[in-house]
Parts: structure tokens; sequence; C-alpha cells
């Protein structure tokens, strides 16, 4: 099995390009982000513990976040692995997903790190849009829908997440650096960890982020 977890700040791209890389390797995007949101929209009480956080900027704590990917990773089945987006986050959370794969006896196979600068982060999430079926992801500026407000995919409306307002953004990225950058010292030191230039076009990321993970299945 493949367990392959992808960093990088909030609007680097992870979402999309974990999207593309289920497509092409058939493994499934385990994304942290929108299990929240899925609790928000059953309205349960483990939504109903992240709502503040989440709406906030701040992170879950611990142990709720943990629960929930705990219970989404022995749903896996037969799916060969999984491409883990927005997981871990804090280096709590990358210890017990390291017990957690062992206790599979599996590893994380690779860290890809979706390197983009603070400044155009921001710029990144200011222009942002979902869409309400799948979770497509489109900018005002860098990857506009054919139809404003429509998703290409789909076809189901665009909207603007609710923690896509300008100070939360900032939180998102100011907790980020704070919280989840020192994970990438801690992926470094195990030899995990292959940056890659996320500055660049949706496609040209793709097929680096396809080519080392492929190189190490
Ligand atoms: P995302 O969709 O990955 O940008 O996540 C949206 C929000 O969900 C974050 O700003 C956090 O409030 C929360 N969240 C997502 N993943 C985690 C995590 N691994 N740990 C704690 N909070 C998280």
């Amino acid at each position: 099995m493949h367990f392959v977890v992808l960093m990088g700040g909030p609007g680097a791209g992870k979402g999309t390009q974990a999207r593309l890389l289920q497509a092409a390797l058939g493994l499934p995007q385990v994304a942290s982000g929108d299990l929240f949101r899925e609790h928000f929209a059953n309205n349960t009480e483990l939504g109903k513990l992240a709502r503040r956080y989440v709406d906030r900027g701040d992170l879950v704590p611990d142990e709720v976040t943990i629960a929930m990917i705990k219970e989404r990773l022995s749903r896996l089945d037969n799916a060969g692995g999984a491409i883990l987006d927005g997981f871990p986050r804090t280096i709590a959370q990358a210890e017990d997903l390291d017990l957690l794969l062992a206790n599979m006896n599996e590893r994380i196979s690779v860290v890809p790190y979706i390197h983009v600068d603070s400044d155009i982060l921001l710029k990144r999430l200011a222009g942002r849009w979902t869409c309400r079926a799948e979770g497509h992801v489109y900018h005002d500026f860098f990857s506009p829908p054919k139809m404003p407000g429509i998703c290409d995919v789909d076809g189901s409306e665009l909207y603007q997440r609710d923690d896509d307002t300008e100070e939360t953004q900032r939180r998102r990225i100011d907790v980020y650096f704070r919280q989840t950058a020192p994970l990438l010292d801690y992926y470094r030191e195990k030899e995990l960890l292959v940056e890659i230039d996320g500055e660049r076009s949706i496609d040209d990321i793709q097929r680096d982020l396809v080519e080392v993970i492929r190189s190490v299945a």
C-alpha cells in the first residue's frame, strides 16, 4: 500500500493536486478539511465541536482530528493506500499517524511538499471558489471557470468557503507557519520529504508529483 502525505500551505494547491492524483494513480484522496465539511453538512456531534475552530482558521484539537482520520482510514478496504491532504498538521498528529500505520503494518511512502511563498498563498486564497457537488477548486485570476459561478466539471454552483474571508485566511497562513511548518523538518529527518516548486502550472506540478510517487511505488 502507498500512503502519500501531501504537504503545503493553505492555497498551495494540495486539494487540486490530490484530486488529480486520485484519478492518475487510483489512490483515494483523504482530505481532513473535506471530512470536517462533511460533518458540518451532516450536523454531527464532531462537526459541532470542530466548527468554531474551523471558522476562526484555527486547528481543530488533535484528539478530534485524529479520531476522525482513524475512522476514515479504517474504511480504506482494498484501496491500495491513500493520498493524505491536510493531515497531519501538527507533530502530535504526525506521530499518531506513524503509530496508526505501524498497526496496519504500513508506513508513509513519501511526503511531497508543494512549496509556494506566503504572499502568493494569500493572493490565491483571496479569489478561491469551490464547487458544491465535489469540491473542485477555481480561482478568479489563476484558473477561472468557463462560466462564472458554475463548475466546469459537474455544472454545480461555485461558492466561497466560510473560512475564506480575509481575516481567516491570514490566520490560517499564520497557523500554518507556526504549527504545521515544523513538520517539514520532521519528515526531512526521516528522508521522506521531496520539495516541489508550487509556483508553476497545475499540469507541471502534477507531472512532478506523479513521477515522485511512482519512483517510490
Ligand atoms: P483545509 O480544507 O485543509 O484548508 O482545512 C480547513 C480547516 O479545517 C482548517 O483551517 C482547520 O480548521 C481544519 N483542519 C483541517 N485539517 C486539520 C488538521 N489536520 N488538524 C486540525 N485542523 C484541521
